[in-house]
This record gives C-alpha cells, sequence and structure tokens, in this order.
C-alpha cells in the first residue's frame, strides 16, 4: 500500500547495522479496538449519513481500521445550533462545578488510560510510550485547569476613572462556541488538551479532528460526557480539512487551529475577514544547542528523545542539531550508538523505542527528505532507510551530517524522525543559526552551567525553551503558556493565556455621586480646569 520507491528501502550509503525489532507481545489492533468499540464511538459524530463515509488505516500493519461518517454543511450547521442552544446554561453553572467535571475527568482518564492508549497506538501506529505523553498532557492540563480556572476567571477589582467615585470590574465572558480544528499528530493531547480550558470557561466547543484521528477524540468526548459534560456542549464534526474545515471556522465565536503553517494562514485569513479571533498551533523546525560545557551522555539521551519521539512526528521535536565543534565527536558517538539501538515495534505494548510513520505521504516526505540530501552528499550516521519488514510505515531513526543549505531537510519541516547535524564554534554562532528560521516554536539548550543555559535561552526565539530537556520540561509546565513566535504561530496554550484567549474581557464600572462632566453649576472650562488638577494630583499620588 505504500508508494515508496526501490531506493528509499535501500539502506542509504554509510549505515552500519539496523535498528532492532522491538519484543513482540500487546494485542493486535483487531482485538483491540474491535467493530463494536467503532460502532459505539461513530455514534459521537455530528453526522446524518448524507455526507457519506471514510476509511481510516491502522498504520501499524496499512490493514483498514475504520469506516467513520463524514460531516457535510447540513451537520456542520446543526452542530453548531446544538451547541450554542446548549451553552447558555453550561455558562451560567458555577465556575467551581464545571472545574468539577475536568477534574472528574482527570481520575477517569488515568483509571480507563489503557483504553485510549490502544486507540492512540491503532490510529498513528505511535509507540505506546509515546501514546503515554498524550495521556500526562492531557491529565496535567485537566489538573491544572480544573484546580485554577476560578483564579484565572473570577472578576478582578480595577482602579476606576475617577477614585472614590467609579468603581470598575473586569469580567471574562465566553466566547460562545469554539470552532477548534486538530491534527493527526498528537490525538487525544490536540483534541481535549486544548478544549478543556474553553468548557471550563463557559463555552461550548465544535472540533474537527483529522478523520485518521476521529477515534481517539470520540473516546476522549465519551468519557468527558461520563464525567458529566453535558454531550451537546462538545460537538465533533468529521470530513475533508480544506472542506469541512471552513465549515467550522465560518461559523465558530474564536477558532483554536493546530497544524500546519500553510493551512493556520487560511484559517487566519478566514477568521480575521469575519473578525473573530483565532489561536493558530503551527509547525517547527527546531534546534538544539549541545554547548561545549554539556553533559554528553544526558545531552545523546536527551537528543534521542527530541528527534525520535512519535517518531519525529510532533511539532516540537527537534530536526536541527547544533554541537560544539570541540565535542561533536564525541557526542555523536554516543548518539548514533544510541540510535541505531532503538527498538521499533508496533504491538498495543510498551517496549518499542519508536513506533512508525502515519500514512503514506509521511513516509513519502521522509525518505524524500534523506535520499535528496544523501544523493547531493550528506552523510547518513544512523538509520537513513524505510523497514517495510516490520510494518508498511516503518523507517528508521536517521541522523544526517553534512546537510547544506541547498537540501531540503536543511529548512523544511520534515516531520518525521530526521535530524541534521551542524557543528559550532561558538554560542553566538550558534545562536544565529538557530534563529535562521521562520519558525519560532520550541528550542532546547545542553549545558552544565544553568545560568548560561538561561542566558542562551533568553536571545532564541522560540515559544519554548528547554534547558537540559528536549521539550517536556516546558510543555508539562502547563502552568506557563506554550506556542509559536513567528511563523510557528499566534496565541499560546496553557498557563493564563490558554484559558482567557476562550473569553471576552468585559469591563464594568459604576459610577457613583457624580456624573463624568460638568455638573453641580460648573461650566465646560471650570470642569476642565477642575479635572485637570485631578489628573496632576493623580499622577503626584502614584495612581495607576
Ligand atoms: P494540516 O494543516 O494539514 O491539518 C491540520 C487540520 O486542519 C486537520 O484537521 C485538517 O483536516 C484541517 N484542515 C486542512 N485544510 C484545512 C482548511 N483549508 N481549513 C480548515 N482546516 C483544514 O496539518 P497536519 O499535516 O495534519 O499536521 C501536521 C502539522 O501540524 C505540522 O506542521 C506540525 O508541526 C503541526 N502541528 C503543530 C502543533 C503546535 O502545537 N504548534 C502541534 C501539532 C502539529
Amino acid at each position: 500500500m505504500t508508494d515508496i520507491s526501490a531506493d528509499a528501502q535501500a539502506p542509504a550509503a554509510g549505515t552500519a547495522g539496523r535498528n532492532p525489532a522491538a519484543p513482540g507481545g500487546g494485542r493486535t489492533v483487531g482485538a483491540a479496538v474491535t467493530p463494536a468499540v467503532i460502532a459505539r464511538l461513530a455514534r459521537g459524530v455530528t453526522a446524518d449519513g448524507s455526507a457519506g463515509t471514510a476509511d481510516t488505516i491502522a498504520p501499524l500493519t496499512g490493514e483498514k481500521l475504520a469506516e467513520l461518517p463524514l460531516s457535510g454543511p447540513v451537520d456542520v450547521e446543526r452542530a453548531f445550533r446544538q451547541a450554542r442552544a446548549a451553552q447558555p446554561a453550561w455558562a451560567a453553572l458555577p465556575v467551581r462545578r464545571r472545574a468539577a467535571v475536568l477534574l472528574r475527568f482527570h481520575d477517569l482518564l488515568l483509571k480507563r488510560q489503557d483504553e485510549v492508549l490502544d486507540l492512540i497506538q491503532a490510529e498513528t501506529g505511535k509507540a505506546r510510550l509515546h501514546a503515554f505523553e498524550e495521556v500526562m498532557a492531557v491529565a496535567s492540563a485537566a489538573r491544572h485547569y480544573g484546580r485554577k480556572a476560578a483564579s484565572y476567571l473570577r472578576d478582578r477589582r480595577r482602579g476606576g476613572a475617577v477614585p472614590g467615585l467609579t468603581s470598575a470590574v473586569e469580567a471574562r465572558r465566553p466566547k460562545g462556541v469554539v470552532g477548534q480544528i486538530s491534527p493527526w499528530n498528537y490525538p487525544f493531547e490536540l483534541s481535549v488538551g486544548d478544549a478543556l480550558p474553553a468548557f471550563v470557561a463557559g463555552n461550548a466547543v465544535v472540533n474537527k479532528p483529522d478523520t485518521q484521528t476521529a477515534l481517539t477524540a470520540l473516546w476522549a468526548r465519551e468519557l468527558f460526557v461520563e464525567a458529566g459534560l453535558p454531550a451537546e456542549i462538545w460537538q465533533i464534526v468529521l470530513g475533508d480539512g480544506p472542506v469541512v474545515g471552513p465549515e467550522v471556522v465560518d461559523r465558530a465565536d474564536y477558532v483554536a487551529f493546530t497544524g500546519s503553517t500553510r493551512t493556520g494562514r487560511e484559517v487566519a485569513q478566514k477568521a480575521a475577514a469575519r473578525l473573530v479571533g483565532a489561536s493558530l498551533e503551527l509547525g517547527g523546525k527546531n534546534a538544539m544547542l549541545v554547548l561545549a560545557d554539556a553533559d554528553l551522555d544526558r545531552a545523546a539521551e536527551g537528543a534521542v528523545r527530541a528527534c525520535f519521539s512519535s517518531a519525529g512526528q510532533l511539532c516540537i521535536s527537534i530536526e536541527r542539531l547544533y554541537v560544539h565543534r570541540s565535542v561533536a565527536e564525541d557526542f555523536l558517538a554516543r548518539f548514533a550508538a544510541r540510535t541505531a539501538a532503538l527498538r521499533l515495534g508496533g504491538g498495543l505494548a510498551y517496549g518499542a523505542d519508536m513506533g512508525s510513520l502515519v500514512s503514506p505521504r509521511q513516509l513519502e516526505t521522509v525518505g524524500r527528505h534523506v535520499e535528496e540530501a544523501v544523493k547531493a552528499g550528506a552523510t547518513v550516521l544512523a538509520g537513513g532507510r524505510a523497514r517495510p519488514d516490520l510494518g508498511p510505515l516503518f523507517y528508521e531513526p536517521t541522523i544526517l551530517d553534512g546537510v547544506t543549505p541547498q537540501m531540503a531537510v536543511c529548512a523544511e519541516e520534515t516531520f518525521g524522525p530526521v535530524v541534521s547535524i551542524y557543528r559550532f564554534d561558538t554560542d553566538d554562532e550558534a545562536v544565529a543559526a538557530a534563529n535562521a528560521t521562520p519558525y519560532g516554536l520550541n528550542s532546547s539548550v545542553w549545558t552544565r552551567d544553568t545560568r548560561r543555559g538561561r542566558a542562551v535561552a533568553a536571545r532564541l526565539r522560540t515559544g519554548t525553551v528547554n534547558v537540559n530537556e528536549a521539550y517536556a520540561a516546558a510543555y508539562g509546565s502547563v502552568a506557563s503558556p506554550m506556542g509559536g513566535m513567528g511563523e510557528s504561530g499566534l496565541g499560546r496554550r496553557h498557563g493564563s493565556e490558554g484559558i482567557l484567549r476562550y473569553t471576552e474581557a468585559q469591563t464594568v464600572a459604576v459610577q457613583r455621586i457624580l456624573p463624568i462632566g460638568p455638573s453641580m453649576g460648573l461650566d465646560d472650562e471650570a470642569f476642565a480646569r477642575l479635572f485637570t488638577t485631578g489628573l496632576k494630583a493623580m499622577k503626584a499620588f502614584r495612581l495607576k
């Protein structure tokens, strides 16, 4: 089923050995994701059946996984109508009642995580450990917003226009119905993880996940409803992105989009034309810097996670690795050995270090980037070939050296298990090279001196920087914002920004005793004089 050339399957020059297969074990996709499970989850799609169906595949085997109903414009309209009708009653509940639903969801998730780990693996082909990252991320966000939403959303007293006479309160009102569009690569985190703060802020959500990974989103919805979310508050519509996506954007009061920079631009333009806000979590070409004083064993171990988690199909994974020339050979020996030892596999059980790619399209891009680079003179330090012996979409974790700017892999997002190595002589040079990209999502700095690490971080133009970690330290710090600079996006998830984006600020000011205008016999000029004195006094008394 995969359309890869013989060249892409052949070992590229310079590779020694092949990655071992992970020990077998675990249930098969067919045993875990049964027709009964699929039929039950498919009932959660808002679709009347007239728009047809689409098949999804299990990337681990290439076999058909599910046939799912698609939503037409009429279905999207109905999803919004139902969500809009239910939203006011949901928003009228005290925040603590909504937050309690998130906390119950947290507990149910941890208890029943195996169900969703199976689905994530079945739909994406990733290793179970990488599927578990999604459980960690969602549980952390559910706990955080479950505990902190009331404080993020509470009314805040602000200084009034005239001290003593005006009182002002900043309130947060829900946007209404949020349109959320999510990709396939982290289907649990990027559907429910981003919806959690929208719900707790009093919104309904119409979500369009990628069809390939819709079962995971549908499972999340089912669990949320079990935790107490009214079913109408979360609608799921499915369909071709360029067809159904715009239908969602056209009706939403706010758009939360995660996906490629190319699609993000289209979504942003549509949202702007309607004057609705949008957060855009987009692509990256993330850099890791190994400074001269780094602990090379830790850095090599971290680089493996940074580059090959979810087979590199992770927006914050590392595709450019800058290493100080003085330690480059020592570091690369460690990194290449660890990479070549990664066990590839696709059982629905822990034990594999890396799984499969998700689609023939991903395999094609990865194979093309590597082949082109090798043909143009790059050297393969590890990996560099597809592994059809393990499954139709497996590709070895790959390290390329000698990559030059003419090669696509140098600047384009591969979104696969491929990293390019570059050497540097000074921190300034490394920072300049890392910043020489239109993207700005994540970066990683390795040094034994954390002060130096923080100083380098401050000069990197990325929304998150991890010192002595790949990506999980910043991403998992859910009280802090996460998102992209430059072409990596607009807006942030997590922290106060991650929830306040789903609200409108409303200032309610109450005026007492005297109006803000001429009164009590003052003419305009006398009022202006009096107010001028008042303004000077406010500055003298340091009123803000
Ligand atoms: P994509 O842009 O092709 O698709 C993302 C979603 O948008 C899918 O649900 C798709 O159906 C939908 N879509 C497609 N065309 C649309 C249109 N015209 N209007 C509205 N919606 C449309 O991206 P992808 O290939 O599925 O995902 C991979 C990309 O996502 C990578 O670039 C990756 O870096 C990025 N990503 C970013 C983050 C982040 O947090 N910054 C997280 C995960 C993935």
